[in-house]
């Protein structure tokens, strides 16, 4: 079987700097194949490793994946945050699953697959590292084996679900169409980000209202460059609307970053109704936005990347409507983090179609809009938790973390209730004053 092309992000770096957080936030799930190597590693006989269970559970027909410690870490990590694996056996006896992370790979094309990354690691989100572009050696090798087997005759994500006309299917040349144009608008840093965000939104909404049966190739270039001119007059250079969002609209957002916020562990899930009853708490208090906000079980890598804002590990209680104020102190290094995860997001296809509860390019784009309200609005949590009215990149930098963790990942978020309420706020014209709300 031919190589699959590799598309890379641009504007990236990552270096793996040994914080484990990914083997304490995640679950790995195994193949029968990984399991039957790991077996063979003899970790039977190791006395250091922290179980009495088994060290690979079955969760399925056919599907297995590795044990944990009682604090949630993988069974396989050891007190000085390293993998006992890699360092026996070296990094190619690690699972799959180990060894992506926090890359995600997905189908661009017939023979191409697109890299992206998860913002939820710490070195990720501060660009640390070696540029992702000099990389391509060890991506390649990676993607082979995540594609060896697997049918690769994926179609290109929708551009959208219209009631009237019908679901909107475009080939993969013109999708890409789409993705360059919208990855285009947020590279013209003459322009405020907001305001390219809040263009790239007015754009989204006049493809929404098109079909795509008859404007394709050529003529679907001349299209959006067109719309693209539209929603730069709809939307000039320095002139940022800022209107309150509906009181409906504050419900729907507060539940969806409630929803990215969470970190719940396997030791969280052990829980059982404990958690339950913690969730459904949370939940009413989400709802109706009154009081004080939940404490949110808080994610391991990202407390000791970023700490926890106080100075002193000293927390406030902060109200739902002290966030409500405008939070002095967004600086062009913010603005720059947020181009890019939009940039890397888009140039990976990581917001729509599979990566993303198969959503359409429309949707899927909402939702990846709501991400920067969602981020501000937790950033402003985290200041206002250590005392402070003013938002440090820090404070940015560790909100992404967490809510880039449940992006496309959590279950709770793929729902149709969760999904519904993305819609909603779409339709009802909420997006838009969020991205100006937040932005204050
Ligand atoms: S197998 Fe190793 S790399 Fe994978 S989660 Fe466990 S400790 Fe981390």
């Amino acid at each position: 079987m031919s190589k699959p092309s590799l598309q890379l992000p641009v504007i990236q770096n990552w270096s793996c700097h040994n914080c484990g957080g990914c083997c304490r936030e995640h679950l790995i799930e195994i193949t029968e194949a990984e399991k039957t190597r790991i077996e063979k590693q003899g970790w039977a006989a190791d006395k250091d490793l922290k179980t009495d269970k088994p060290l690979i559970e079955t969760i399925g027909k056919g599907r297995y994946r590795l044990a944990h410690q009682a604090d949630g870490a993988c069974v396989f990590l050891n007190d000085d945050g390293l993998c006992r694996i890699h360092a026996k056996f070296g990094e190619p006896a690690k699972p799959l699953a180990c060894r992506v992370y926090p890359y995600a790979y997905h189908p661009a094309g017939e023979e191409a697959i697109t890299v992206s990354l998860r913002f939820s690691c710490p070195s990720v989100v501060q660009n640390l590292g070696q540029s992702v572009s000099a990389q391509s050696g060890d991506l390649n090798s990676v993607a082979k084996e995540i594609v060896a087997g697997k049918r690769r005759d994926h179609d290109a994500p929708l551009i959208h679900r219209n009631p009237k006309h019908g679901n909107q299917q475009t080939s993969w040349s013109d999708f890409h169409q789409f993705l360059k144009t919208l990855d285009d608008s947020f590279a013209d840093t003459s322009v405020d980000f907001v305001v390219r965000l809040m263009r790239a939104i007015s754009w989204m909404e006049l493809v929404e209202e098109s079909q795509f049966v008859t404007i394709k190739d050529a003529k679907l270039t001349e299209f959006l460059s067109l719309i693209s001119k539209a929603s730069v007059k709809a939307q000039p250079d320095n002139d940022l609307p800022v209107h309150r969002p509906s009181r409906l609209g504050r419900t729907m957002f507060r539940l969806m970053a409630g929803q990215l916020a969470r970190h719940d562990t396997e030791a969280d899930y052990q829980r059982g109704l404990g958690l339950r009853f913690e969730l459904l708490s949370a939940a009413l208090k989400y709802t109706t936005g009154w009081g004080k906000v939940p404490q949110l079980a808080g994610s391991s890598s990202v407390a000791t990347a970023f700490g926890d804002g106080t100075g002193s590990g000293k927390s406030r209680a902060v109200g739902f409507a002290e966030l409500e104020h405008p939070f002095d102190g967004r600086q062009p290094e913010i603005d720059e983090l947020f181009e890019r995860y939009f940039r890397v997001k888009i140039q990976g296809i990581h917001f729509c179609g599979p990566a993303h509860y198969d959503t359409p390019l429309v949707d899927g784009f909402r939702s990846l809009a709501l991400m920067y309200p969602v981020v501000m609005w937790l950033a402003r949590l985290r200041a206002a938790r250590g005392g402070r009215t003013s938002l440090s990149l820090t404070d940015v930098q560790a909100a992404l973390a967490t809510a880039d963790h449940n992006f496309g990942y959590s279950p709770a978020l793929g729902m149709s209730s969760a999904l519904g309420r993305v819609a909603q706020l779409g339709k009802l014209k909420q997006v838009t004053a969020l991205v100006g709300w937040y932005s204050q």
